[in-house]
């Protein structure tokens, strides 16, 4: 039998131009991919029409081309691919594991912001339409991650009944991510350790819906002196383009791979960090920098 050829995804939201804590995330993902000798893809995860900056989508594609980080297949695009959400929505639905929500903010404050009741706490309001959420579990999802160890967490606990279609019908982060992780046979998943508390509700889609679990390996956030998250400091500034080796070294070193000093293109230092690069060697947790990046 041979095993499934390694396959793994940088997934980027639009809501910006690629600021260096997500450069961190791409290199990353990519080192691990190619060090495996395995195929790295790029996803547009543009399905939040009210959170997209006009243009970032395209800004961070022809970035990541200026950093050498080129994906093995053309980008996908979530805006794209309603009909497999719509599938898989109906698929959950149809299993009796969703249920519509009318629930305001307040409601939900008075229940600590989560829902855990497997049904609507509002009364229903045939006025407006729901939003829709899963009825969680009340049950452990135990992993491991490739970096951070093992995990644990009681979904019902932690996240409740989460959203998997928003009231204006938008598809929830979790089912799309979910969806396209398995339609696009990704075998592995290199992310920021933000979305760390978002695998247990991410693993049990993929029991719902029958699609396999990938692989998963957190990489440490990125955060400025203060020990804030990079895209909330003002050091989330975008990466330059036009001038990639700086950023590049530095994402490496944040990374823990150092380069040649003297490489002249993103592609050779790219390379020669492969070389070095090995997944035991990550830096585990943050650091935290005073550095101008
Ligand atoms: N689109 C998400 C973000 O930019 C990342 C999703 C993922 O890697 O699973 O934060």
């Amino acid at each position: 039998m041979t095993a499934l050829r390694y396959r793994g995804r940088f997934a980027p939201s639009p809501t910006g131009a690629l600021h260096f804590g997500s450069l961190v995330a791409a290199v990353g993902s990519w080192l691990v991919a190619r060090h495996h000798e395995g195929e790295w893809l790029v996803r547009v995860e543009d399905i939040d029409p009210p959170r997209e900056v006009p243009g970032s989508a395209a800004s961070i594609l022809s970035t990541l081309d200026a950093f050498g980080l080129a994906p093995d297949a053309p980008p996908v695009y979530q805006s794209q691919r309603d009909a497999l959400y719509a599938q898989a929505f109906e698929r959950l639905r149809d299993g009796g594991h969703l249920f519509p929500c009318w629930c305001s903010r307040a409601e939900l404050g008075a229940h600590g912001g989560l829902h855990r009741d497997g049904r609507c706490i509002a009364a229903p309001d045939p006025s407006r339409p729901p939003a829709w959420r899963l009825r969680s579990p009340d049950r452990v999802v135990a992993w491991r991650d490739d970096l951070q160890g093992p995990q644990a967490e009681n979904l019902r606990d932690v996240a409740g009944d989460f959203v998997i279609r928003r009231v204006e019908g938008l598809w929830s982060y979790q089912l799309a991510c979910v969806v396209d992780d398995g339609e696009q046979g990704i075998t592995h998943v290199v992310r920021g350790a933000d979305l760390l508390d978002s695998t247990a509700r991410q693993i049990a889609l993929q029991g719902l819906l029958g699609l396999p679990t990938p692989g998963y390996l957190h990489l440490p956030l990125v955060v400025d002196a203060e020990g804030r998250k990079l895209s909330k400091s003002t050091a989330a500034l975008p990466v330059d383009p036009a001038d990639p080796l700086p950023a590049l070294r530095e994402a490496l070193a944040w990374l823990g791979v150092d380069g040649p000093q003297p490489a002249t293109s993103p592609g050779a230092l790219l390379r020669s960090a492969l070389e070095r690069f090995a997944p035991a060697t990550l830096r585990r947790s943050s650091l935290t920098t005073g550095t101008t990046l």
